[in-house]
């Protein structure tokens, strides 16, 4: 099984860089001011996503949950990768999985997976 450091970031869309360092921003929410942020991991830069397109906020808000786990799990050393799943947008055999719960409790676990190739980040799920 092909090892994949973490550094790969995904590309899809949303995905935002830090001004400072350049390192990929992750979405975090400002609960007292109801407000998204994005922040840096590497040098604590923080902008809001209020200076940002609606678009993204939109996803966000749709897939909040997942949005979160994804950025994560992505950089994520620890995560197992599979190639018996082949990424259904770009066919790459290197994805991160993962369980994951929703908080609705409406589903069961899932099956997460992303995709690790360069430029992709394709989330899908079984
Ligand atoms: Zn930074
Ligand atoms: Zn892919």
């Amino acid at each position: 099984m092909a090892m994949v450091d973490g550094s790969q970031g995904p590309g899809y869309v949303g995905i935002r860089f830090c001004d400072e360092c350049n390192n990929m921003l992750y979405p975090k929410e400002n609960k007292e001011l109801k407000e998204l942020m994005y922040t840096c991991r590497n040098c604590d830069f923080t902008k809001p996503s209020s200076d940002n397109c609606v678009y993204v906020n939109k996803i966000l808000h749709k897939v909040d949950e997942l949005t979160h786990i994804v950025a994560d799990v992505i950089a994520d050393p620890t995560l197992p990768h599979t190639d018996e799943h082949p990424c259904p947008n770009c066919k790459a055999r290197n994805a991160v999985f993962f369980q994951a719960q929703s908080r609705r409790g409406e589903e069961e676990m899932k099956l997460y997976y992303v995709c690790c190739a360069t430029n992709c980040g394709h989330r899908w799920t079984e």
